[in-house]
């Protein structure tokens, strides 16, 4: 043997050395931890860990759980929050025989008990910061009350206003929702979700909920692949690789397969293409509903059609504990099917940290909540979140020269609403109203009158009268109207778009005076304004501020900072344009002016009211110097977008520049314009700056008929905007 033998024997010899070390990683280590505990467990044990069950909505833990708890049949419980709470019932489980300890879930949406804006404000900041903080305020609030599983992020594309979960996400497109959901993962999770102060997190809802036929909570969905994987997936991929712990299934039927049967999403696709290795939770009683949606027949059925498609945790029903012994002796499901759900479980529990300090910090989780920064936190959110829809004759920010304000709309003294749905364990009582926010910017030398005139819960309108009698005396009126707090959320579908109640009439009968009127939106959908902007000179939507909502109203209000925010969804002019959204496909017969057969509706307009992106400030803001590194990029490179932002006008102000393309042809229709990035920037009058963006293959690519990605060569343009309207074009090429 040579010399040169020797050494490459040598070498090869460390290399393997050095393999053995590196395999025994942390994640090695893992999985022997995990197999271990595993080979300890009954049968019974193992279905146990399966099982999700709920406590009371105060927080209580359900008598039963002790006894689960002591039993080890208890893997996890939603809504049992509290220090003392959790730890009582986590010192009954590690008083079984095994001791593995209770992962604790709560919805924690938007705040635990400090609450952000709801989840698509957060999304109108188009700043993944304000997401990203607003889910780490969350998750150090929920941790310090004992939660160390939250069920969200909600990243579900939603293009129907109907649905009323459009407002627990992102809005409707692709690549801000991507963006936001792995803002959120951050926050929630951190680098590590064991860290104090953190939780783990859960993609939901896997997938297609937002396709709900009709926008009608949990129903049907028939989405094609190619329009999965293209639209709905990319969201749900970006949380996988921002490391999200868990996922849940969705209620609706996919494609003719129940999501919470189907194989294929959570197996094919999450473990086997995207190597996901957290565990997957039925949503609540899901399971069950197999057999409602007919795909069960029975109970049984069910049970094994939902582990088979490897749903490892079951939310609230039963069928796992009460047929999966019965399945296993009958062959219908395996011991490994089991061992797999139960392994899946366990690792996360490891990773979060419950098997080394199980309790919560006995210390009362009182001082950790709606601390002074996290109220502020909350406040820097809901200001970056308003989108200021029309502003004529600069109505807004309030003239100097104000002296009175009617404030009318019962919203603008609405604790519970401006909390919006989802609200974790935000009390009214640490809500801001907008009435008392606006009484306390404006001072003594500005009166402000209140009269309640109308609200989304009204039927009747007997205080119209005093409405219009305080903004007869008014220089100016805020009229805040909108939805009531859970006219969106989960179950709350809408067939129509328009304001709820007598608010129209309320609005109507304040026109009137003449006076000019601010009206102040707060909804978690685009509402119907059909008649409304045609008399208001100004529009703003609030969504649902969260607990400071008046102190952020007022900072906007009274100019103290400008809004920035912009439209994550297309806003109607009509519930009958619905799906609309701004990247549509061009079709072969795209609509021309004049042209009968084209695609349009005969009695009304295609565009939206407002298109999404649109979003307008205190400033102005012009755009320049498009340039792009490349005329002509090849498949596998990038090229570089950069475009200079000036403020114009005489405030500080922010701005959010869009980028979006739109390729000339590809193998499959693709829409006229994507977003595929933005940035929001903030500059001082007369201020530029050169933002750049880069255009590369998770940009440019596609999936294809054959369902594989790729970038394909052609001609594509590329905007620079303000919205998803006009901008600055360019154009390049992708070459081979
Ligand atoms: C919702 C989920 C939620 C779960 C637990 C279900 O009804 O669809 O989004 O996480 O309840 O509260």
């Amino acid at each position: 043997m040579g010399v040169s033998m020797k050494r490459f024997i040598a070498f090869s010899a460390s290399l393997l050395a050095l393999a053995a070390v590196c395999s025994a990683s942390p994640s090695s280590d893992m999985e022997k931890k995990v197999s271990a505990l595993l080979s300890k467990m009954t049968v019974e044990e193992k279905i146990g860990q399966l099982f999700q069950s709920d406590g009371e909505a105060n927080g209580n833990a359900r008598p039963e759980h002790f006894e689960l708890a002591r039993k080890g049949l208890l893997g996890s419980t939603l809504n049992v929050r509290g220090v003392k709470r959790v730890n009582e019932l986590q010192k009954a489980a590690l008083e079984s025989r095994l001791a593995i300890p209770i992962l604790f879930a709560f919805d924690v949406i938007h705040g635990y008990r400090t609450i952000f804006p709801v989840p698509l404000a957060e999304a109108a900041s188009w700043d993944p910061a304000v997401a990203e903080e607003g889910a780490s305020v969350a998750a150090s609030e929920a941790r310090a009350a004992g939660v160390r599983w939250t069920f969200a992020p909600m990243v579900d594309i939603a293009r129907d206003p109907r649905w009323g979960r459009m407002v627990e996400g992102s809005g409707e497109d692709t690549y801000l929702g991507s963006v936001f959901a792995a803002a959120r993962v951050r926050g929630f999770q951190g680098a590590d979700y064991s860290a104090p102060g953190k939780v783990a997190a859960c993609a939901k809802h896997f997938a297609g909920y937002g396709a709900a036929e009709g926008g009608r909570d949990y129903n049907t969905t028939d989405i094609s692949e190619q329009r999965l994987r293209n639209v709905y997936f990319p969201p749900f991929k970006a949380a996988v690789d921002a490391g999200v712990a868990t996922f849940m299934t969705a209620f609706n039927d996919l494609n003719g397969v129940p999501c919470t049967a189907n194989r294929w999403l959570f197996t094919d696709i999450l473990r086997g293409e995207w190597g996901f290795t957290g565990f997957v939770v039925s949503d609540y009683t899901a399971i069950e509903e197999l057999v409602k949606h007919r795909i069960a027949k029975d109970n049984y059925q069910a049970a094994a059609l939902a582990l088979k498609a490897g749903v490892d945790m079951e939310m609230v029903s039963k069928l796992y504990s009460g047929n999966i012994q019965q399945l296993l002796k009958d062959g219908n499901v395996s011991m490994k099917d089991l061992n797999a759900a139960v392994a899946n479980i366990l690792r996360v529990k490891f990773k979060s940290g419950i098997f080394d300090s199980p309790y919560a910090d006995p210390a009362p989780e009182g001082p950790a909540l709606l601390t002074a920064a996290n109220l502020a936190a909350a406040r820097r959110s809901a200001v970056k979140s308003f989108v200021l829809l029309k502003n004529e004759g600069d109505l807004l920010p309030l003239s100097g020269k104000v002296e009175r304000i009617a404030v009318i709309g019962s919203l603008a003294n609405d604790r519970t609403a401006a909390m919006g749905s989802w609200n974790g364990d935000g009390q009214a009582e640490d809500v801001v109203t907008i009435l008392d926010g606006i009484k306390a910017r404006a001072g003594d030398k500005i009166r402000v009158d209140y009269a309640k005139g109308s609200g989304p819960d009204d039927q009747e309108g007997e205080d119209i009268r005093a409405a219009v009698k305080a903004a007869k005396k008014a220089d100016i009126v805020i009229a805040v109207v909108g939805e009531g707090p859970l006219m969106s959320g989960e179950a709350a579908s809408r067939s129509s778009l328009s304001l709820p109640g007598k608010q129209s009439d309320l609005l109507a009968a304040v026109a009137e005076t003449e006076k000019p009127v601010i009206m102040l939106l707060m909804s978690g959908r685009p509402l119907d304004l059909s008649w409304t902007p045609y008399r208001f000179p100004a529009i703003m939507e609030i969504w649902f501020p969260g607990t400071m909502a008046g102190p952020a109203v007022a900072d906007v209000l009274f100019g103290d900072v400008s809004p920035g925010g912009k439209l994550p969804v297309t806003w109607v002019n009509n519930v009958g344009q619905v799906p609309l959204y701004y990247n549509a496909k061009s079709t072969g017969r795209p609509y021309s002016q004049g042209n009968k057969y084209t695609s349009h509706y005969f009695d009304g307009p295609n565009a939206p009211l407002y298109p999404f992106g649109h979003g307008l400030s205190y400033s102005t803001f012009s755009l320049s110097d498009l340039s792009l590194s490349t005329g002509a990029v090849r498949q596998r490179d990038s090229l570089s977008v950069s475009v200079r932002v000036t403020n114009t006008g005489a405030r500080e102000a922010d701005e959010v520049v869009q980028l979006y393309i739109g390729a000339r042809s590809s193998s499959v229709t693709r829409p006229v314009r994507e977003l595929k990035g933005f940035r929001r920037v903030t500059l001082k009058p007369g201020q530029g700056e050169d933002v750049q963006f880069s255009l590369g293959p998770a940009e440019l690519g596609l999936v294809r008929s054959d369902m594989k990605f790729a970038v394909e060569p052609g001609e594509f343009a590329v905007w620079a905007a303000t919205s998803s309207v006009g901008g600055l074009e360019g154009a390049f090429s992708v070459i081979r």
